[in-house]
């Protein structure tokens, strides 16, 4: 199987998609829990922009010595570390390792929807940890429980879940949000699977930058959000907020970044 590199800066990301029109369609094909399709146009090609240029790679960015410059210095260079490490295979076995723990919500307002993570095995993901991530993000008082409707309880495999969450690789997203289409690069809901692009999910995506805690989180409201049958919306106007069922990961248009929902989405 193939490997991604997930070089930043080398501008392969997306570029299939570019040509390829948008089709996907706000229409539940599928029924189940909520339906609407949330497959994302990928985001435009990564720019070649490391933050911190280094002429040579034998130069080492923390021996400058001009303590202002220090910080920054610093920071690029843990970022490029840790985006050349990450490699996300291209395909996997289409089987799973389960996350296997349970997690109430900590809110007793809404109706309770509790779902269940897998991650394909292949991965360089923990699935407990990823599903006690997931549950912090649903859980938080700014997610979706925010809007007394909803609140999510993490459940084991194997238990009362009626959701289910994946992060698979690329080729398995394809397979899971079939008939959408993911291309290997965007993530989607179907029927009563979330399913989570782990190319976005390690990588996160250009409009989001190095800020990789924020896209996590705006990745699991949106495509949430989906299965709460939310639909997707356009930016409301230059330097406004983008609302999460916007497609963050296409790009931001006029908006700025937002993981969480707003009001005006519940
Ligand atoms: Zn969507």
């Amino acid at each position: 199987m193939g490997l991604i590199a997930a070089i930043i800066g080398l501008g392969l990301v997306g570029l299939c998609l570019r040509t390829v029109p948008t089709v996907l369609m706000e229409t539940n094909l599928v029924g189940g829990i909520a339906g609407p399709l949330t497959g994302i146009p990928a985001s435009p090609p990564r720019t070649a922009a490391p933050a911190a240029p280094t002429p040579s790679m034998s130069i080492d960015p923390t021996t400058e010595t001009n303590p202002s410059a220090e910080p920054a210095k610093l920071q690029a260079k843990r970022k490029a570390k840790s985006l050349q490490k990450v490699e996300v295979p291209a395909s996997g076995p289409g089987t799973y390792h389960a996350a296997d723990k349970s997690v109430r919500p900590t809110t007793a307002a809404g109706s309770l929807i509790r779902y269940d993570v897998r991650v394909e095995k292949g991965l360089s993901i923990d699935p407990d940890k990823a599903a006690i991530l997931i549950q912090g993000i649903l859980d938080d008082k700014r997610s979706w429980r925010s809007t007394g409707h909803w609140r999510f309880e993490l459940a084991p495999v194997g238990g009362p879940a009626t959701l289910h969450a994946y992060i698979v690789t690329p080729e398995t997203t394809d397979r899971l949000c079939a008939p959408y289409l993911t291309r290997g690069e965007v993530s989607c809901q179907n029927g009563n699977r979330v399913v989570l692009n782990a190319k976005r999910w390690l990588l996160g995506v250009d409009s989001y930058g190095s800020d990789l805690t924020n896209y996590r989180r705006y990745l699991v409201n949106h495509e949430f959000g989906h299965a709460l049958g939310k639909h997707h919306v356009d930016c409301p106007g230059p330097g406004r907020l983008a609302p999460v069922m916007m497609q963050q990961t296409k790009g931001l248009g006029a908006c700025r970044k937002n993981p969480w929902p707003q009001a005006t989405e519940d």
